[in-house]
């Protein structure tokens, strides 16, 4: 078996073999730009983008023309946020998100917080769902968006987004929903789901990094954006800039690839990762699994290992490609904010591990890396005096610690 294994798919994805050879010739062969529109080489070029562009509606049931392309999942999100905001400033100045949203609506939220906007921020419950009373309740007539993810990257749970959607329409207000871990991995329908903005990025669904679009509803109702990039009045004049004509024709290619695939794949991926989940917990019964085990994604397990430092474990698994509870986001190692708004103490948070799987992930991988979890949980519990204390029958919570 070749290691490192990876199992960071909510992290990024492998380019799909068939989007590599699909990309190719975009990048000498038919390199032109897709906005000249006095050769051929510009309509090769749009012919392709318009071809990605149905490919992208399609897997989320749009309209090709509601699809905006942009470098990615970061940038769509700004756009619909800050793009929303600027927009509908007359008719209100409120937003509101949850605790546990990917720093990319965390971020432009407090950003406009800063410009005078006013945020709601919902807590969740232990399992990451928000309170859908509390949602309504925060609602008012001054509400000009609601952003909630479809799916969560760190545990995976899924949002109502149907409901939560059909609650935003009834409200009449508007509904982004960051659907970039779910894109693959869980039906979407933006017309079922009444979803006004989606955000997707191809390097999550198997194409390449830097490309991503924004889905923008055309009616009932007409969503307006201001555009945050100002230039050649590309993309309905929503998004400047010459547009990454390999990238969106890999990322059609992907969004082709995640509908043809998605009824046959998402069994597997849930079988897999079920057998993942259950040899962890069968070797050591007090691993905790975070996360809705029931509303979420497929491909995703966070489970903490109590009395382990979760740096320290991923250290002793170099063969293990995954992601700890800590935040990536800075140097000093920050417990997981999502983790921690679930309820999870600074120890337990630090203490977890979050295994993503995907389309190359095999069975063999799968069991080789929960037997190298289980073997270095042990080893290192059998080194740590907590550990020895706990098996002794010590109620950590009742020990007075004293500094020599
Ligand atoms: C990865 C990710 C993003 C950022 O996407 P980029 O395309 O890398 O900018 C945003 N939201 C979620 C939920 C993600 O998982």
């Amino acid at each position: 078996m070749k290691t490192p294994i990876y199992l960071d798919y909510s992290a990024t994805t492998p380019c799909d073999p068939r989007v590599v050879q699909r990309m190719l010739p975009f990048f000498a062969d038919t390199f032109g730009n897709a906005a000249s529109r006095s050769h051929a080489f510009g309509w090769t070029a749009e012919a392709a983008v318009e071809q990605a562009r149905g490919e992208v509606a399609a897997l989320i049931g749009a309209h090709p023309k509601e699809i905006i392309w942009t470098s990615g999942s970061t940038e769509a999100n700004n756009l619909a946020i800050k793009g929303v905001a600027e927009m509908y400033r007359q008719k209100g100045n409120h937003l509101i998100t949850a605790v546990t949203e990917h720093k990319a609506v965390l971020d432009p939220m407090k950003h406009l917080e800063s410009q005078g906007f006013e945020v709601t921020w919902l807590p969740v419950d232990k399992l990451g769902h928000v309170d859908l009373d509390q949602l309504e309740a925060a609602i008012t007539d001054r509400t000009i968006l609601v952003s909630l993810m479809t799916a969560n990257n760190e545990v995976g749970t899924l949002h109502p987004i149907h409901e939560i959607g059909a609650l935003c329409k009834r409200k009449g207000t508007l509904f982004h929903s960051d659907a970039t871990q779910a894109a693959g991995r869980f039906p979407l329908d933006v017309e079922a789901q009444h979803v006004d903005l989606l955000s997707l990025s191809a390097h999550k669904m198997y194409g390449p990094k830097g490309v991503g679009c924004l889905y923008v509803r055309r009616k009932n109702p007409r969503v307006r954006l201001v555009a945050q990039m100002d230039g050649g009045g590309h993309e309905r004049g929503m998004r400047s800039g010459t547009l990454n004509v390999p990238g969106i024709v890999g990322m059609g290619e992907a969004a082709r690839l995640a509908k043809a695939e998605m009824v046959r794949e998402l069994p597997l991926l849930a079988a897999l990762r079920d057998r993942l989940e259950a040899r962890l917990l069968a070797a050591l019964p007090d691993a905790v699994r975070n996360g809705d085990p029931a509303a979420r994604l497929p491909h995703l397990a966070n489970v903490s290992f109590p009395y382990v430092e979760g740096e320290s474990l991923i250290m002793g698994i170099k063969e293990l490609a995954v992601s700890s509870g800590s935040a990536c986001t800075s140097a000093s190692l920050e417990p997981s904010y999502v983790l921690k708004s679930l309820g999870l103490g600074d120890e337990l948070a630090h203490s977890s591990i979050r295994f993503s799987l995907g389309r190359f992930t095999s069975e063999a991988e799968v069991d080789f890396a929960t037997d190298r979890v289980v073997q270095e949980v042990k080893r290192l519990r059998s080194m740590s005096p907590l550990w020895e204390m706990v098996q002794e029958g010590i109620d950590l919570t009742q020990v007075r610690w004293t500094a020599h």
